[in-house]
């Protein structure tokens, strides 16, 4: 810690243990504070989805990283943990009985398959905005001015409307429901580069899993699991002084701070600010999710091959099927994600007759055998994906108005910068580096 820093030191709260709270906790932690990371669940990691499949640690939510996910290299290095191993991006899709393979490491082969997917107008609009997002990096996330300007002129229909029907049906929406769990009908161009950075980059996964930095975050910062904020306090003055916080189901207490950043996604900081701000929480609610569940199974074999490691399907409520990693292909990952595949209720009969028929497609698709299952593990989360809002900068910036009003809070989440792990690791860093540089000015 730097000579001065005790002198500056202050309390301060992170709420969410999920990426954007984790890389806002770490900042503050490194800037000299001490740090309470407040997580409503027992376990840390929020949408990393940490659980057990068998005997194995496995993540059921996000664990793909990209090459260009600096912020989040840089919080996996900080806790001394940066082992990855390459993935790459590889999704199949099937067209007119064809498997059109997208792959990262084979970019003449994707290239000329995009191609395929649409009319020479759409490939056109397609190829403008990656060009932007290669020039710029502000494109690949929310907010940036040149996908204000798509915003602008085009937020007033659905993505669904931009792109012509062809491109939409084959390479539109598989990105949309894997990223947003949205239809095409159900996002706007104004957020369009968010997803289709995601297709621009190239993935890793960290060899060990997400598990030694968590432990590794727990040894820096004091966590208190189990501890739900309910809502902010708020002195005379309009500044944030601390949290009310129900510990496992408790009446709620007082906690003082000197600064909160509320890193959850945005309906869960509408219900925590929406005592001090209600017109705020009205905004964050307006925020729209979608719902997705995720089931693992391990086979007693290699279900994938290794040029094909993922299928996107069109049809059904399974929207993809992948490998868990590249070297993993006995171990495959089941989506139910859009319209189809939003499950309310997933009983254990549900998705084992789901399960059954998702394997006979990867059996007519793949012409594998049909492999046994090992062991199963589902994941279903009511609120799994943000797909933003129309006119998203303007929230934005309506949001970011709401903030300045109340002195000693910062926000983080999804919804800031996009929903990839990178796009939520810059909103806890940006986050805390705000939180930071306030309190360095603020009287002790
Ligand atoms: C199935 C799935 C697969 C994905 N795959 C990828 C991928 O491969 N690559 C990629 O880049 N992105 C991926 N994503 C997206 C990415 O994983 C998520 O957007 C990201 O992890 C969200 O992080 P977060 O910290 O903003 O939110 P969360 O991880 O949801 O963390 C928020 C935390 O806040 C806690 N919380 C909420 N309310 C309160 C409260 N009142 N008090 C205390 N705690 C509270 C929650 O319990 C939660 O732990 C995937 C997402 C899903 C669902």
């Amino acid at each position: 810690m730097p000579m001065d820093a005790t002198r500056n030191r202050r309390r301060v709260a992170v709420v969410g243990a999920g990426i954007s709270g984790l890389t806002a906790a770490l900042r503050l932690h490194l800037s000299g504070h001490d740090v309470e990371l407040i997580e409503a669940d027992e376990t840390l990691g929020g949408r990393f989805g940490v659980g057990r499949l068998g005997d194995r640690p496995v993540m059921t939510g996000g664990k793909n990283i990209g090459r260009r996910y600096r912020t989040f290299r840089w919080f996996t290095s900080a806790l001394g943990v940066d082992s990855y191993e390459s993935f790459g991006y590889n999704a199949s899709r099937v067209k007119d009985g064809r498997v059109l393979t997208l792959d990262s490491e084979k970019r003449g082969q994707t290239l000329r398959n995009i191609r395929r997917m649409g009319s020479a107008r759409d490939v056109a609009r397609l190829a403008a905005m990656a060009a932007r997002i290669r020039m710029d990096e502000s494109n690949r996330f929310l907010g940036s001015r040149y996908f204000g300007t798509i915003s602008r002129r085009h937020d007033d229909a659905p993505l669904a409307a931009y792109f012509g029907r062809e491109m939409t049906e084959s390479l539109i929406r598989p990105m949309v429901i894997r990223n947003n769990g949205a239809e095409p009908d159900e996002v706007y161009p104004g957020t369009f580069g968010t997803n289709l950075a995601m297709l621009l980059d190239h993935y890793d996964q960290l060899a060990g899993g997400i598990q030694p930095a968590l432990d590794a975050m727990a040894r820096r910062v004091t966590v208190r699991a189990g501890a739900r904020a309910e809502s902010l306090v708020v002195n005379r003055l309009g500044r944030v002084t601390g949290l009310r916080i129900s510990e496992r189901g408790a009446p709620a207490q007082v906690s003082e701070y000197d600064g909160v950043v509320l890193a959850t996604p945005a309906h869960a900081a509408a219900g925590i600010v929406a005592g001090a701000r209600p017109t705020m929480a009205e905004r964050l609610r307006r925020v729209r999710y979608f719902p997705s569940t995720v089931v693992l199974v391990e086979y007693d074999r290699p279900v994938f091959t290794s040029e094909v490691r993922a299928l996107a399907m069109d049809d059904g409520p399974c929207s993809n099927a992948g490998s868990y990693g590249k070297e993993e292909r006995h171990i495959v990952r089941y989506t139910y994600s859009g319209r189809a595949g939003r499950l309310t209720d997933p009983t254990p009969e549900l998705i084992d007759k789901l399960t059954s028929e998702s394997e006979d497609l990867l059996v007519t698709y793949l012409g594998a055998p049909r492999a046994t299952r090992l062991n199963i593990l589902v994941k279903h989360w009511p609120a799994a994906y943000s797909g933003y809002l129309p006119h998203h900068p303007a929230f934005l910036r309506e949001l970011r108005a709401d903030v300045e009003t109340l002195p000693g809070l910062e926000l983080a989440g999804d919804y800031i910068q996009g929903v990839s792990i990178e796009g939520c690791a810059r909103t806890g860093s940006a986050a805390a580096s705000r939180l930071a540089a306030r309190l360095a000015g603020a009287p002790a």
